[in-house]
């Protein structure tokens, strides 16, 4: 016991010092600001550092306090996050700092239990405000972390369930204890980010090698044990960017489905022998009440949408006839409403970067031809 105590101690030492003397310069590392680091976070689950880097200054110049985060409305939230994708992070987010001006005057709360009670925070969120905020001895497990524990400490097994998870667990609460908190859990997400990588780690330059128990058994790649993939499912798409005079049509998502609460394109998954344009004239009709023709093809392009692959064909399309005038403004009325599934805006291409849409379809309106004549 005191033998793995004094082991635990010196793997410890080594990190730090380690950490220390080549730790990246990030932004969210030169600020001790909760709120600050709370909002790199949750933008860093299931994003690369070199993503979140601009969307995080573009945000924080945004809403720059908590307060201003809770304050601002939802549509402008999920536009300044469009395009790192999983918005209910976003909208997590905000309702979460909605609550912490209600109940707390603004100030993020240093307790565990009070912090998982709030929407989207969970162990690993909790553990990092703590640590890296308030430098109180929590631990986190994020993916770096859960596979620097596995290969040092040898374990084999499903790193997701218990017992190894709760174990995993254990180990990283006894090494925060070791040294500064922030510092501790910093170095240790740092460790698997650059050098305990999943494939091929750098194991010759890493402080831990002589105590890593893969290294010594060259089990590093066998280690973590990693759940056979989702076989990624294949989808065929098409959208409709239908004009009328300067302005395109846009839906907002409903939000039980994948981009709820943002502005998209009117678009269906193409049934088995539709064809491409075909499903753009199907998603006018469904998602606008419009019948349209097509013009031509605007753009494809693939996308993912969690084991999704998505691909995408949008059609420039023009109304039929003149039914746009006799039939929008009464869908819109009765739908805007009513039917959530149905609220339809026309906005100008001059609006376009204002508003929150999905990266891909941003994509294909921004950045694909204009409005045709
Ligand atoms: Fe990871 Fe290799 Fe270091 Fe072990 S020695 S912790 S496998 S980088």
């Amino acid at each position: 016991m005191a033998e793995e105590q004094d082991r635990d101690q010196e793997i410890a030492l080594s990190l730090l010092k380690w950490y220390q003397e080549t730790k990246r310069d990030l932004p969210w590392r030169r600020t001790r600001d909760p709120y600050a680091i709370w909002v790199s976070e949750v933008m860093l689950q299931q994003t690369q550092v070199a993503t979140v880097i601009p969307y995080y200054e573009r945000w924080l110049e945004r809403f720059p306090t908590l307060q201003s985060l809770a304050e601002a409305d939802e549509e402008e939230v999920l536009r300044y996050w469009s395009g790192l994708g999983y918005y209910q992070r976003a909208r997590n987010l905000h309702q979460s700092a909605q609550q912490i001006l209600g109940k707390y005057q603004g100030q993020i709360p240093a307790d565990k239990k009070t912090l998982l009670q709030l929407p989207g925070v969970g162990e690993y969120t909790a553990g990092a405000l703590l640590s890296l905020a308030f430098n109180q001895p929590v631990p986190l497990i994020d993916g770096n972390v859960e596979r620097v524990l596995c290969r040092l400490y040898g374990r084999r097994g499903n790193p997701k369930r218990s017992p190894l998870r709760k174990e995993l667990w254990q180990k990283a609460e006894k090494l925060v204890a070791l040294g500064p908190p922030a510092e501790m859990n910093s170095a240790l997400m740092e460790l698997g980010a650059t050098v305990c990588t999943p494939h091929n780690p750098l194991c010759h330059s890493c402080p831990l090698q002589k105590y890593c128990q893969a290294f010594t058994s060259n089990l590093q790649e066998q280690i973590p044990e990693t759940p056979i993939p989702k076989r990624s499912h294949r989808l065929h798409r098409s959208a409709a960017v239908v004009y009328q005079k300067e302005a395109i049509a846009v839906v907002k998502m409903p939000l039980d489905q994948v981009w709820g609460g943002l502005w998209a394109l009117p678009q269906v998954d193409l049934q088995p022998g539709e064809r491409p344009e075909e499903g753009a004239v199907r998603a006018a009709q469904e998602w606008l009440g419009l019948p349209v023709r097509v013009k031509g093809l605007r753009g494809t392009l693939c996308h993912t949408i969690t084991y999704r692959r998505i691909r995408l064909f949008a059609f420039d399309c023009l109304p039929l006839g003149d039914r746009v005038a006799e039939t929008l403004p009464k869908y819109q009325a009765d739908s805007s409403a009513t039917e959530a599934r149905k609220i339809i805006r026309w906005v100008k291409t001059s609006e376009i970067q204002d508003l929150a849409l999905p990266a891909p379809h941003r994509k294909l309106l921004i950045t694909e031809a204009k409005i045709p004549p």
